[in-house]
This record gives C-alpha cells, sequence and structure tokens, in this order.
C-alpha cells in the first residue's frame, strides 16, 4: 500500500479513525454491559421463581413433597413422600391449581412432568399452556436430545435455555424423586421467552452498529466538507513553495488575503517569492545593461547540460572588447559605459527570445549561448554577430570605433560539462586575442594541450624557482654616441638540462598568471644586483643594468622598498638600474597609480625605461603626463628599417618625440649589419641586438664588452665596409 502523502488526508483519516474508534468502543461496552444487567436480571427472575414453586409445591402438597435446598435456599430436589407414583397421587385438579398459581406469580410458565420407565422420558400432565383457544395442548415429553434431559435424569437441577413450542424460553427443572432416590419426574418454570431478549439483544446490536455508521457518515461529509474548505490551499501552497525553490519565476501565491493560519502561511509565502525574485535579480543580472551576469551564464550552461540528451548542437561564444581601456580613457567612462549597454542591447536583440539571455560577464566580456546551432548554422550565425558587433557606436556626435575578439565552442562537442565549456571558450578567446584585434577563434583540441602545458610549467617552474635553477643572462647594449657599452639588460633563463630551452616568453607570461612573476621577479632583481656586486669589486665597470619588471610586481605594495632594500644590501648605486616595463602597464592601471609607483622609484634614484614601445598602447598622450627616462622601441621597427620607408619615417618621428620628450631612446633587435648601420644613422642613443651580441651568462659579459667595443670602433656608418667576419672571428 502507498503511504497517504497528503497531510489533510491523513488528518482526516485519523480523526475518522479516532472517531469511528471512540463510538464503536462506547457502543460495545454499552451493549456488554447490558447484556449483563440483562443475563442478571433474568437469573434473578429464574431464581427467584424457582425458590416460589418449590415453596408453593410444599405448601400445596405438604404430605406428599419434601423440598431439599441448597446455596441461596435454591430447591436442589423435591421428595415424594411414600412409595405412590406422581400420577396416581395427586389429583389432577389438584396439580392443574399448583403450576396456574405458580405460573401466575411468577409471570411465567409452570409444568409437571412424570417419569416414564418404559419411554425413558419425562411426560408433561400438568401444565399452565393452554391453546389459543383455552383447550389443552397437545401431549409434550422430554425425551433424549432435549438440553435439560441428561441432567434431569441424573437428578440434577437444570437451569438454561429450553424449546417450548418453536420458541426458547429460560427454565429452571427441578428433577422429583422417591424417598429412595428413584426418578419421579420434574417440576418446570419458566419466566417467559427467552428468545425475546436474545432477538432485543440482536436488534440493539444491529441499531448500535448502524447509528455508528451514520455518525460516521456525518462525521465524513461534514469534517471532510469543513477540512476541505479550511485546508484545500495548504496542498496548493506546497506546489507553489516547491516551484519557487526551483527557482520559477511569476509564480502567483494563492490563498492570500484570508484572516487565518493559511492566509498567513500563504503571506509569507508571498513575501518569500518577492525576496526570491530581488534576489534572483542581484544574483543573477548586471546592472549596468541589465544582462545575465556569470552567474546567469554558469546557471543557464548546467541548464543546458542537465538536459538528459542532446537532441541539438548549442555554441557558447565569449566576446571580449579590444583594448576597452583605451576606450574608456580616450572617450571618459560615460562612453565606455555607453558602449557596454549598446553591446549588451545588440546582443538581446541577436540572441532573441529562443535562446537563454545574452551574460555580461566580466568588465568587457560578454557571452552568448545560441541554440540548436550546429556547424553549417553556427557560422552564418557568427557572421550576423560579427556584422551587428562591427558598427560602430554614434553617440551624441562622437563615433567610437571599436573591435572585439570572439571565441566560439560548440556543444557538446568542445566540453562535457559546464565547467568544461568556460574553460574552453576562455581558450578560444584567448587565442583569438592572441591573434590580434578582431580576431575570432573556435575552440581547438590544441589549445587545450597549450593549456595543459602552461599548467605543467607553471608547476615545473615554481618548483625550478624553489631549487634555484633559474639564471640571469645579460645582453649588452652599444651606444651610437660615445662609440662604447651603453648598458646590459638583465634576461632570466630557465636552464633545461639536455632538453630544449624555454623562452621567457613563453614562461614569463605563465608566471604572470599563477602570480609567481612577483617572486620570480625579486629573485631577479636580488641575482642581478648580487651579480653587479661582484663586478663592481672586480672592476668590471658597466655603465647600468636594465632590469624588466611585470605589473604584477609593480603593484605590490612593498615594490619601492624591496627595490631600495635589495640595493642597499648589495650596495648598488641606485643609478646604475634601469627598471623595464612595458605599454601593457597603461592598458590596465590607473595613470595616477603609476604616477605615484615611479616617483616613489625615482626618489630611490632607479631609472625607468618604457620597454617594447609601439607594439600595443595606441594613446601616446601619457609620455607626456608620465614621467619615464627611456624608450625602448620594439623590435619589430628594427627588421628591414634600412630599406622599409615607412619604418623609417615612423621611426624618425618617434625619435624626434622622444628627442622633445628628453627621453633615451634605444632600438631593440638590430640583427645585421645593414641594420645596425642605418640604425646608427637616426639619431637613437644605443642599439641592442643579436648583430652587436647575444644575451651571455655573467662570466662571458667582460669578454662580450670588449667584443662590442672592438665592432664598434670598427663601424663607420657612413663606409659600408663589412665587419661581420671581424666580429665572428673574435666570437
Ligand atoms: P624584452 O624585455 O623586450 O627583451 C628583449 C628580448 O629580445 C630578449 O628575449 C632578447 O633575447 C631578444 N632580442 C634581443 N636582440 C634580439 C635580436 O636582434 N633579434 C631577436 N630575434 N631577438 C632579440 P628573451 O630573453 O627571450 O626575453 C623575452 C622577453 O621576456 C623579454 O623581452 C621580457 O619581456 C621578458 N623577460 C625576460 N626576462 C625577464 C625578467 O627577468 N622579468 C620579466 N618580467 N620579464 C622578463
Ligand atoms: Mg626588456
Ligand atoms: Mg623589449
Amino acid at each position: 500500500m502507498t503511504a497517504v502523502r497528503s497531510l489533510s488526508l491523513r488528518a482526516t483519516m485519523l480523526l475518522l479513525g479516532f472517531v469511528s474508534g471512540g463510538i464503536a468502543l462506547m457502543a460495545a461496552l454499552s451493549y456488554e454491559d447490558l447484556k449483563k444487567y440483562t443475563v442478571e436480571n433474568s437469573l434473578m427472575r429464574i431464581e427467584r421463581a424457582a425458590k416460589a414453586a418449590a415453596s408453593l409445591t410444599e405448601a400445596h402438597f405438604p404430605e406428599s413433597f419434601l423440598v431439599e435446598r441448597k446455596e441461596k435456599d435454591l430447591p436442589t430436589l423435591i421428595r415424594l413422600k411414600g412409595a405412590e407414583s406422581l400420577v396416581s397421587r395427586a389429583e389432577p385438579s389438584a396439580l392443574d391449581r399448583l403450576v396456574k398459581e405458580i405460573g401466575r406469580i411468577n409471570n411465567g410458565a409452570a409444568n409437571v412432568f412424570a417419569w416414564n420407565a418404559a419411554t425413558q422420558a419425562f411426560d408433561r400432565f400438568a401444565t399452565t399452556f393452554r391453546r389459543p383457544d383455552g383447550s389443552m395442548p397437545p401431549a409434550f415429553s422430554i425425551g433424549a436430545g432435549h438440553p435439560a434431559y441428561e441432567s434431569i435424569r441424573d437428578s440434577k437441577v437444570f437451569m438454561g435455555d429450553v424449546p417450548v413450542m418453536g420458541r426458547m424460553r429460560y427454565a429452571y427443572l427441578t428433577p422429583i424423586v422417591f424417598s429412595g432416590g428413584e426418578l419421579a419426574g420434574v417440576l418446570a418454570i419458566d419466566v417467559g421467552w427467552s428468545d425475546d431478549l436474545v432477538t432485543g439483544q440482536e436488534r440493539l446490536k444491529e441499531r448500535i452498529f448502524l447509528a455508528s455508521l451514520l455518525i460516521v457518515a456525518i462525521t465524513i461529509t461534514i469534517g471532510g466538507l469543513l477540512h476541505w474548505r479550511m485546508l484545500a490551499p495548504i496542498p496548493a501552497l506546497a506546489r507553489v513553495a516547491h516551484r519557487i525553490g526551483a527557482g520559477e519565476q511569476g509564480v502567483s501565491v494563492p490563498g492570500r488575503g484570508r484572516g487565518d493560519e493559511v492566509g498567513h502561511l500563504a503571506e509569507g509565502l508571498e513575501r518569500t517569492n518577492q525576496l526570491y525574485q530581488e534576489l534572483e535579480i542581484l544574483a543573477f543580472s548586471d546592472p549596468l545593461t541589465g544582462l545575465g551576469n556569470r552567474a546567469h551564464l554558469r546557471r543557464e550552461l548546467k541548464r543546458t547540460f542537465a538536459r538528459e540528451s542532446w537532441t541539438q548542437v548549442s555554441a557558447l561564444i565569449l566576446i571580449n572588447i579590444d583594448q576597452f581601456r583605451g576606450i574608456n580613457e580616450g572617450f571618459g567612462a560615460s562612453i565606455g559605459d555607453r558602449l557596454l549597454i549598446e553591446i549588451g542591447d545588440r546582443l538581446k536583440a541577436f540572441s532573441g527570445s529562443y535562446n537563454p539571455p545574452p551574460a555580461r560577464t566580466g568588465s568587457d566580456e560578454f557571452a552568448l549561448i545560441l541554440r540548436d546551432c550546429p556547424p553549417e548554422r553556427l557560422n552564418y550565425a557568427l557572421d550576423g554577430l560579427w556584422d551587428m558587433l562591427s558598427r560602430p557606436l554614434a553617440f551624441d556626435g562622437t563615433i567610437v570605433e571599436f573591435t572585439v575578439g570572439l571565441g566560439v565552442v560548440s556543444l557538446p562537442v568542445h566540453a562535457s560539462s559546464a565547467d568544461d565549456a568556460e574553460r574552453n571558450v576562455q581558450l578560444a578567446l584567448k587565442a583569438a586575442k592572441a591573434k590580434g584585434k578582431g580576431n575570432i577563434a573556435v575552440f581547438d583540441p590544441a589549445l587545450d594541450a597549450r593549456a595543459r602545458r602552461e599548467h605543467d610549467l607553471s608547476i615545473a617552474l615554481r618548483e625550478a624557482l624553489q631549487r634555484n635553477e633559474l639564471a640571469v643572462h645579460f645582453q649588452l647594449q652599444a651606444s651610437t654616441k660615445t662609440r662604447d657599452i651603453f648598458g646590459l639588460e638583465a634576461l632570466v633563463r630557465w636552464p633545461q638540462g639536455n632538453g630544449p630551452m624555454i623562452s621567457p616568453g613563453e614562461f614569463i607570461p605563465i608566471a604572470e598568471a599563477n602570480g609567481l612573476i612577483v617572486e620570480l621577479g625579486s629573485w631577479v632583481l636580488d641575482e642581478t644586483c648580487r651579480i653587479m656586486r661582484q663586478w663592481l669589486d672586480a672592476a668590471i665597470l658597466v655603465p647600468h643594468v636594465s632590469i624588466n619588471v611585470s605589473p604584477a610586481q609593480l603593484w605590490q605594495p612593498d615594490f619601492v622598498e624591496t627595490v631600495q632594500e635589495t640595493l642597499e644590501r648589495h650596495r648598488i648605486p641606485p643609478r646604475m638600474i634601469y627598471l623595464e616595463v612595458t605599454e601593457g602597464l597603461f592598458v590596465n592601471f590607473s595613470e595616477d597609480r603609476i604616477q605615484s609607483i615611479f616617483a616613489g622609484l625615482r626618489a630611490v634614484g632607479v631609472k625607468i625605461a618604457l620597454d617594447d614601445f609601439g607594439t600595443g598602447y595606441s594613446s601616446l598622450g601619457y609620455l607626456h603626463r608620465v614621467h619615464l627616462d627611456q624608450i625602448k622601441i620594439d623590435r619589430t621597427f628594427a627588421v628591414d628599417i634600412d630599406r622599409d620607408r615607412s619604418k623609417q619615417r615612423l621611426l624618425k618621428g618617434i625619435t624626434a618625440l622622444a628627442a622633445g620628450l628628453k627621453l633615451e631612446v634605444i632600438v631593440e633587435g638590430a640583427e645585421t649589419e645593414a641594420e645596425t648601420r642605418f640604425l646608427m644613422r637616426t639619431g637613437c642613443d644605443a642599439i641592442q641586438g643579436y648583430f652587436f651580441a647575444r644575451p651571455c651568462s655573467a662570466l662571458l659579459v667582460p669578454q662580450e664588452i670588449e667584443n662590442v667595443r672592438r665592432m664598434l670602433s670598427l663601424l663607420n656608418p657612413e663606409v659600408e665596409a663589412p665587419i661581420t667576419k671581424a666580429k665572428r672571428s673574435s666570437g
């Protein structure tokens, strides 16, 4: 049997059980009481009647009968005096009078039977019974089979029900014996129809049963109706509570406005519902754009993956605005916000009602889930999305051009869980960003492999740093003005035993991503200063050493103190140190903050160089606002500079700009003699490139210094005499 779940039904059933049980118990007890009293009453009457009959018999025929009595004066035997038979002894009319009188006094019947030895039965010869017409009833005998027969034949009293004319009467039979003890007959009296009593009891039983049934039926009907009226909303409320708990929106709560407990319950539930909806809005939406937020995306992805079967392929697209910070700084934050809102609106329009609402998952990042999007439809959808996002923003007469990067994963092809999907779409976006502005990349398992390699490298790098396995190498910079060494750049190296070298270009971004860069940077600073101290002690003179610094290091609250402390510990004059920062700094941090850190470093006495100039940030405004000492023009400018006219013009412009700002200019990456010669004529202060020197270990630095000096002395920019051989022969 299945358990009854409905509370109200259970309560009703319990109530009914108690009510009917109570009624049944009460009825049974009353019935038993009644039965007991009736039985006691009948017993009392029959006993009284038996006593009366015996006394009357003795009184009417004192010469013939002697009554023997035992407890309670009840007759047990009537003895005949003399040997004369019962039938011949008393005159029938006298016996008739006796039984009549007994019957009248007892309100019942009385009979005298004589023992018939021939038939072995008791034959009636005096009785109060008469036919309805007053005549004598037919002859009657108590023979074998009669309930009293066995007992009275053994001269023992019988008390109980006996059949009379097809019905039952409650009777008392006293045996009559001769003085010698031989059976003579029996005196039988009764107190009326005992089956009437039984019928009465049966009828009472029936009535009690019917009355109980009626009460139960009425209770069920009225109780049920009342229950239904009062408790009917409870199952509905329970269902509503369940739906609210499951996060369903727009649920309406029934039963409010009732003044009773159910009404209070409904109102409480409604308040919970409202609170839940408010929380839902707070927890799952982005206030600026009105889109969902990252939690919303996660929930939608989980729902997508919770489906049992993939009848359709979905796509997850991650969108990131290229160089949003530049837009914010260039046009102001309110235009930046406008752009975010506009992109949000475009995405909403694009995704429509069939797809889950789009989400803004980061400051300049959006995500979109497209349902039912197999590869052929995906390409079409991406085209549409691309067109939509390529339109510039026009706002109050300002036109804002922007591009976005798009990472795409196909679900469940590229991911087996919501976590996977989020991770892989990030990888795809990263790949798109790596291709440059305005690019799109679909997830590829190779990206996953790369991510895994990065993860492994990240662990290995941490161990290498702990085991002190890293090294610092130095690359010389040649001065175009003094024809001597300009300075050196410290470059970290991760020796791999016999394996191929892992370039800092690969492991520095990993260290930046996992936070290890702070520790690594401090180690490079310390190691560089340690080596410089050795050079100073050995009178190996180097003008200055440039050390690369990542943004994460710069944001350490104690960075300035760390630099100062390290320099002091190794007794390095601060003017011998340049710290190289990249343009990326300006993309992610405010100029005020950068200014204050630079001011701190300047107070320590170190100089600041801007590395990889010309590769990233488009706005040059910060060059005026932020105090720098040196710019290092990126390697891409040096490639083919001797032949590429547009690069030459660009380089000229930059050099003039730097001169105007009194900044030193170094050009990086000159590999050929032609490039070097050309660069020496452009007015830059120094050249750093493989042509002069490759990075080398600290031990080789003195030798490299000599090499570079020799090359500089041989290199006359105006004369096209190759010196490569001379350099090679010395190395
Ligand atoms: P960077 O600071 O711009 O350093 C110059 C890079 O250009 C070095 O690569 C150097 O070997 C390479 N290079 C110099 N001349 C030439 C040339 O003529 N041709 C070519 N093809 N390359 C040339 P490296 O050592 O692989 O370092 C790569 C980048 O890793 C560095 O670029 C710098 O951003 C970063 N890095 C290196 N060491 C550190 C460090 O200790 N801390 C931090 N934060 N970054 C570092
Ligand atoms: Mg550098
Ligand atoms: Mg550089």
